[in-house]
């Protein structure tokens, strides 16, 4: 029988049933403005508060803290464009982050170029993390911000959050961090480790697509991005997507509540993964071995294209992704694995391996049961991989 597993949980995830079952009332039912003043507004106006405070819970934050947004790509916007575009006005135009960001962060740096911000990227060494002594000798006079995402979602590395917290703080540079693969797998706590903006996405934890929010602490002051209504405290316009706000309320209590159940069972999937993909001769671990997301395996095979690997990994059931899922139509390998230093011919045979809630033990042994053969064939068949022959031969 063919198997089905999925193991692309850091493009997006199942929905669970749990997060469909509490969404169901606000499709059905309940369709309400919050903004109106009838009963049935009362309903979705109570039910938008209420994961508004188990959102809140969550990251430690107060509940006046949170915006809900349409996702992560918004969050990341909103966070820097708001922080740049106020920091503005006081001539502070520089902003310091990282090599590695998803594109939501990286685009809108150079969006933020064009209206005459300067940006600094930092190294994030072979390891795939930031070096804290490094950012703090980045911040100048006119620095509006720091962003450095919390952990990568190509590489799984987890970044020293707390200490770049308590920098920023002394400094008194603003501080945010994309912790959209964080969110549900690493505990987080806004507060003690000095974060001011924060960006969720309801998806990449169990919740619904197109949901994500903002954690903004109180005092901190960035301009709007989406302009309009009154909504979100008048800092967020469009009238609030309910059921998908509610969907994301319930999959991160849910997720918060089972994050050392299950880092636990992810780290011996994931380590198990990692010992047996790397007994196949010239692969890599990308990434530190350590200090990564408990899901996380990507690792580099000399001599294939990660693109075939994907389409022979597909064959057999396998969902899996070579690099981020965004970069897939270009050409060019990831961003993420020439800033560790990866030669593009290594960079090109990657393969990211995610694994989530619903993912078991025998998933991984059906893994590591087809992936040595695939290897080897599309091996046999590369001129890339005759050439590593002759010169290791030579
Ligand atoms: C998925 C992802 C995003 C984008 O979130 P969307 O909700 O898909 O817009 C941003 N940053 C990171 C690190 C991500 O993994």
């Amino acid at each position: 029988m063919k198997r089905f597993i999925y193991a692309d949980n850091s493009a997006t995830t199942q929905p669970s049933e749990h997060v469909i079952e509490s969404m169901m009332p606000y499709l059905r039912e309940f369709y309400g403005n919050p903004s109106s003043l009838y009963s049935i507004s009362e309903a979705t106006k109570t039910a938008v508060e209420n994961a508004r405070a188990q959102t809140a819970a969550a990251l430690g934050a107060e509940a006046k803290e949170i915006f809900f947004t349409s996702g992560g790509s918004e969050s990341d916007n909103w966070a820097i464009k708001g922080a740049a575009r106020q920091a503005a006005k006081k001539g502070k135009k520089h902003i310091i982050s990282t090599a590695f960001e998803h594109h939501a962060v990286l685009h809108t740096l150079e969006s933020l170029k064009k209206e005459g911000f300067e940006v600094t990227l930092l190294d994030v060494h072979s390891d795939g993390l930031v070096r804290v002594d490094e950012l703090e000798a980045a911040i100048r006079e006119d620095t509006a911000l720091v962003t450095v995402m919390y952990a990568n979602n190509e590489i799984g590395t987890v970044q020293p959050i707390a200490e770049i917290g308590e920098i920023c703080k002394k400094h008194g540079v603003l501080f945010h961090t994309d912790a959209v693969q964080a969110v549900g797998n690493l505990h987080i706590d806004v507060k003690a480790q000095n974060i001011d903006m924060l960006s969720l996405s309801a998806h990449k934890f169990h919740g619904p697509k197109g949901v994500g929010a903002l954690y903004i602490r109180k005092g901190v002051r960035i301009n709007n991005l989406v302009d309009g209504g009154a909504q979100e405290n008048g800092r967020r316009a469009g009238t609030e997507n309910v059921a998908s706000i509610v969907g994301l309320g319930t999959a991160i209590t849910d997720a918060v509540a089972a994050i050392d159940e299950k880092t636990e069972k992810l780290t011996a999937m994931r380590d198990r993964l990692i010992d047996g993909a790397l007994t196949i001769e010239r692969s890599r671990l990308n990434g530190d071995r350590v200090k990564r997301l408990p899901g996380n395996v990507n690792i580099s095979f000399e001599g294939i294209e990660g693109e075939s690997l994907l389409l022979w990994l597909d064959q057999k059931g396998i969902c899996a992704s070579s690099g981020s899922a965004c970069t897939t139509a270009s050409l060019d390998p990831s961003h993420v694995l020439l800033s560790i230093g990866l030669p593009h011919a290594v960079a090109h045979g990657s393969l990211r391996l995610s694994l989530g809630d619903n993912n078991t033990m025998e998933d991984v042994d059906y893994i590591l049961s087809v992936l040595p053969g695939i290897v080897k064939m599309l091996r046999d068949m590369s001129p890339l991989w005759e050439e590593i022959i002759k010169e290791e031969n030579k």
